[in-house]
């Protein structure tokens, strides 16, 4: 294609997506629906089943009853460093109530905590994207 053309089609799409944008706003909602469905149901699955979900519900309410701070309207700093803390982490999710607030790249550091079942977090193994041995005999 010729730059003249791409940039004719360009302009097409551009106009053809303010004409349709309830149609197209309509399709990529379903679109990501599905693909919330397919891609999360593992991982709010494992939520669940680890006590992270129902820690961070206990979290919430406590918040609304004001026995804890809420971070969005409050300023409060990290426990580990000088940064502004965003969330309450958990170490143990056998003690909900049991929380630190830090900063999101702090959160990403400390890890997983220890789940409800009392086993610390195993991560599931990768998949393999290919084979060395099959490689060499190629
Ligand atoms: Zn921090």
């Amino acid at each position: 294609m010729t730059p003249e053309q791409l940039a004719r089609k360009a302009k097409y799409a551009k106009q053809y997506r303010l004409l349709n944008k309830e149609k197209l706003d309509e399709y990529y909602r379903e679109y990501y629906k599905e693909y919330h469905k397919k891609n999360y149901a593992e991982q709010s699955a494992l939520h669940k089943k680890t006590g992270a979900y129902y820690c961070r519900g206990v979290v919430r309410y406590t918040i609304k009853q004001g026995r804890l701070l809420s971070l969005s309207e409050n300023i409060v700093k990290c426990t580990d460093c000088e940064n502004r803390a965003k969330v309450y982490d958990h170490r143990d999710y056998n003690k909900p109530l049991e929380v630190e607030a830090v900063c999101s790249s702090c959160n990403a550091k400390r890890g997983k905590a220890i789940l409800k079942t009392g086993e610390p977090y195993k991560r599931k193994p990768r998949r393999k994207m290919c084979d060395i041995e099959t490689l060499e005999n190629v």
